[in-house]
């Protein structure tokens, strides 16, 4: 889309050095914030061959990285123009990257501004709040995709450290503690637990929380437009080995829009990657 290379080259000519690190693993974003991060992402992002999914996702980050010779080196940094920088650490940060060797700090962190969104619901209680920043943006996203004519329901937002520490335990009593751990984060790894991240479904309730669900509208329409809202697919097609969790298309995190956008235009597929961070397949 000519739109979407033309909002490219305007965040390559604002973000410059950053834009371009952000195509070499194992660089560190110079940001004040990754500074603080550990550059060593040396995982691959070769994708595993696997034929468990029954989704087809080709992930080719190199083809979205344009040429050395594309970044306007010459061009002076625009720095009202440059992306705001947030904690990676910071629980209330939208930038706050949770993954299993990242978990929450303080583990029973709590999000100041909880609120219910204006949203078609498929839960209740605290699953119904997100922090004001992602229900300002979830609404906004929900609503264009109504106009689009995709009916998507908010399947589970915000999920408290107790209410973790349930999740995880039913997780384990029924399947064991290996099998847990690649379904359930464990209580105070949750990117739930920080208000920035939600489970989507399409108000059928088929294929919720399943690889099918890929397939459903719903998810179809949030891969394509997510990044406008400021959202991302957080734990993508075939980058367990980055992320932690195998492909869910219903989980959704805002990071704002500069930020999803940039990864968008860039084909860069996880938080890890994009930050400079480690990978996280496992538990430490
Ligand atoms: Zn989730």
């Amino acid at each position: 889309m000519p739109g979407r290379r033309a909002f490219s080259r305007l965040l390559l000519a604002g973000s410059g050095l950053a834009a371009l690190s952000a195509c070499s693993p194992g660089v560190a974003r110079p940001t004040p914030s990754a500074a603080a991060a550990t550059p060593s992402a040396t995982a691959s992002v070769t994708a595993d061959p696997s034929p468990a999914s029954p989704a087809s996702q080709s992930a080719d980050p190199a083809s979205a990285c344009p040429a050395a010779t594309e970044t306007p080196t010459t061009a002076p940094p625009a720095p009202a123009a440059a992306p705001p920088r947030h904690s990676l650490t910071d629980p209330a940060s939208p930038w706050v990257v949770v993954n299993k060797h990242r978990p929450l700090a303080p583990a029973g962190y709590v999000p100041a501004d909880l609120v219910a969104p204006r949203v078609r619901l498929a839960t209740s209680g605290e699953a119904a709040l997100l922090n004001s920043t992602t229900t300002a943006a979830a609404e906004k996203m929900f609503a264009a995709a109504a106009a689009a004519g995709v009916v998507i329901t908010l399947a589970s937002g915000y999920r408290s450290f107790n209410t973790q520490i349930a999740t995880y335990n039913r997780w384990v009593n029924a399947e064991g503690q290996a099998a847990a751990d690649t379904a359930s984060a464990r209580p105070g790894y949750s990117e739930h637990q920080t208000g920035w991240s939600f489970d989507i479904g399409d108000g059928s309730g088929r294929d919720s929380f399943t690889p099918a669900f890929a397939n459903q509208p719903a998810a179809v329409w949030v891969k394509a437009n997510a990044h406008l809202f400021g959202f991302v697919v957080r734990y993508p097609y075939m980058f367990h080995d980055i992320t932690g969790y195998y492909y869910e298309p219903w989980h959704l995190r805002y990071v704002g829009v500069d930020a999803a956008g940039e990864m968008n235009a860039r084909g860069i597929a996880t938080l890890e990657e994009y930050f400079g961070l480690e990978a996280a397949p496992g538990y430490l």
